[in-house]
């Protein structure tokens, strides 16, 4: 067990004891006690049970519960409490907006025990009747449940990259003299992952196949399997499984051919003959022979989607893409003055430890009050601090600036004086997200076309796999940026990814910059630059169009060129 399987399972017991209407003290003491492990720093699993007690909220039967989570995976509470709970409760209790309060009356008036249930008194229209719901709250119900359904089986990249790598890890032990691969979706690093793929071709194929088959970890189905393919799902999360297997003299074209996507197996090379055709011929022996054997540039595995980089590939225009090494600092990130978990000193030296050159610092702005906004004096002492630690940190930087909320009407809001006081402007949408493509876009064209916008965050403002952004007019917004000078963010938290790398060629075609900008609100969260780097290179993002690729001197002085342009228009 991690740290945060732990905190979840604490989270689990709370809900299960609001369920079943337990003590209201005990259960606000271990709200308390995880509100204190959640923000604490350290982790929890190496620290002895003494230790535990003296965090604060964290008392004695608390500290021993820990101890045994870590021990033995859960404790004798959380068993009690899990025993008298209906297992389809458990994933009712999943549905959002349904606490557990609302979980426990549909339990009570309607004997809701399962999704399925659920669905069924929500269609009949049950629910809307019962006192504190409404129809309203019976419609939310409905959507979530279909949206629920439709990610069944679905993962975040991110979530599920340790699994695939273990995987591939027992593989390789199982069958040392193999040719193995890790193929499909997850090869080309899409975004959301509904399948872990291998390809392995040994000479021992029959031995291989009955280790493979014995394989606890997995339910194979072998209605859908066959002589070259084992399909099945894992038994611990819903995430289907397919080794497909092959000889060794096959084991190249197989893997560029399970790697691609269809739409780029059929994009056609020349007049004659597509991808999938020329691959047939297995007249290479190495990947990149393959390519310059038919005159194509080499096509990275991650851009093989059939997103018109064959086409490219002929052209030789594909540029070199960018690294994470590339990245030279940190822009879009948030402390302790808003929402963040850590000081402003914190994320600056932790930044400068991992060897960028620059942070840019963009807490709430005061729209933003659930989040801790910054009022007009709040920035002014935030402004004054950041001066400090340049003199301290120096040649390290830290740029002034700014989440601003994008109003309804697509202000800023902040006056000009104080916009005027950054170095740079993440202008950004967080409420009213139910708009139609029309006035999103409109919104989102008004704060573009405000002067102190430097960079338009998260254009939708969607949540993988747990909301859909509002829709917009993406061409429309990107050449909106390109006559305004405006970068737009590859928000690289995996849950946004946000600029979709759909339209990052595109942007780039326009002359508009990207930015891969983590949105951290922990220091822990910088690593998430990694995500956007992936996506960033699925949609052909080179380093030249990468803002934050550009040194902590070349990124000061394009700051500075904006805001001097600015005076002069005044
Ligand atoms: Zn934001
Ligand atoms: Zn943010």
């Amino acid at each position: 067990m991690d740290h945060k399987t732990l905190l979840k399972k604490i989270k689990l017991s709370i809900q299960l004891m609001e369920l079943h209407d337990e003590n209201p003290f005990k259960i606000r003491s271990y709200q308390s006690a995880l509100i204190s492990l959640e923000r604490g720093d350290q982790d929890i699993m190496g620290l002895s049970e003494a230790e535990l007690a003296k965090i604060q909220g964290v008392g004695k039967s608390m500290g021993e519960a820990i101890q045994q989570l870590k021990e033995t995976d859960t404790f004798p509470f959380l068993e009690e409490l899990l025993t008298k709970t209906p297992e389809g409760i458990m994933e009712v209790l999943q549905i959002k907006g349904l606490g557990p309060k609302k979980v426990k009356i549909l339990w009570e008036e309607l004997g809701i025990t399962s999704t399925h249930e659920l669905m069924e008194a929500c269609q009949s229209g049950k629910v809307a009747k019962i006192k504190g719901f409404g129809e309203k709250t019976q419609d939310t119900i409905i959507q979530n449940l279909e949206f629920k359904a439709s990610n069944a089986g679905k993962w975040l990249y991110a979530a599920i990259e340790e699994l695939i790598g273990q995987l591939e890890e027992t593989l390789r032990l199982m069958a040392p003299e193999a040719d193995l691969a890790i193929v499909g979706d997850f090869a080309r690093q899409i975004e959301v992952i509904t399948e872990a793929e291998f390809l392995i071709a040994s000479d021992e194929m029959a031995a291989v196949k009955s280790k493979i088959k014995a394989m606890e970890s997995i339910e194979w189905i072998l209605l859908e399997s066959g002589p070259r393919t084992l399909r099945g799902k894992l038994k611990e999360i819903d995430l289907r499984v397919s080794i497909h297997f092959c000889s060794k003299e096959d084991f190249l074209w197989k893997k560029l051919s399970l790697i691609a996507s269809p739409f780029h197996l059929d994009s056609m090379v020349d007049e004659k003959e597509s991808v999938a055709q020329k691959l047939q011929k297995k007249d290479y022996s190495r990947e990149a022979e393959f390519f310059s054997r038919n005159n194509l540039q080499f096509i990275p595995a991650e851009m093989r989607e059939g997103f018109g980089e064959v086409e490219l590939a002929k052209e030789h225009k594909i540029p070199e893409l960018l690294t994470e090494k590339d990245l030279k600092g940190i822009l879009h990130n948030h402390s302790t003055y808003s929402d963040g978990k850590h000081s402003l000193k914190q994320m600056a030296m932790y930044c400068k430890e991992l060897g960028y050159e620059y942070l840019g610092i963009s807490d709430h702005s005061k729209t933003a009050f659930y989040a801790g906004g910054l009022t007009e004096d709040q920035i002014l002492k935030q402004h004054q601090e950041i001066d400090a630690l340049n003199v301290e940190m120096a040649p390290f930087r830290i740029f002034k600036g700014i989440e601003s909320d994008i109003l309804s009407d697509g202000k800023l809001d902040y006056v000009d004086s104080v916009l005027a006081t950054f170095d740079f402007i993440v202008a950004s949408v967080h409420s009213i997200l139910n708009m139609d493509i029309k006035r999103a876009t409109t919104r989102l064209i008004t704060a573009i076309e405000n002067p102190y916008t430097t960079i338009l965050g998260h254009p939708t403002g969607r949540l993988l796999l747990r909301r859909q952004g509002y829709p917009l007019d993406h061409k429309a917004i990107i050449d909106a940026c390109a006559a305004n000078n405006v970068v737009i963010e590859i928000n690289a938290n995996p849950w946004r990814l946000d600029l979709d790398w759909r339209y990052v060629r595109y942007a780039m075609d326009q002359g508009v910059m990207l930015s891969i900008n983590p949105d951290a609100h922990a220091m822990e969260s910088y690593a998430d630059m990694k995500y956007g780097v992936l996506v960033g290179r699925k949609g052909g993002l080179s380093k030249e169009m990468t803002l934050n690729a550009m040194t902590g001197e070349e990124i000061g002085t394009y700051f500075n060129s904006r805001l001097e342009k600015l005076k002069v228009k005044k």
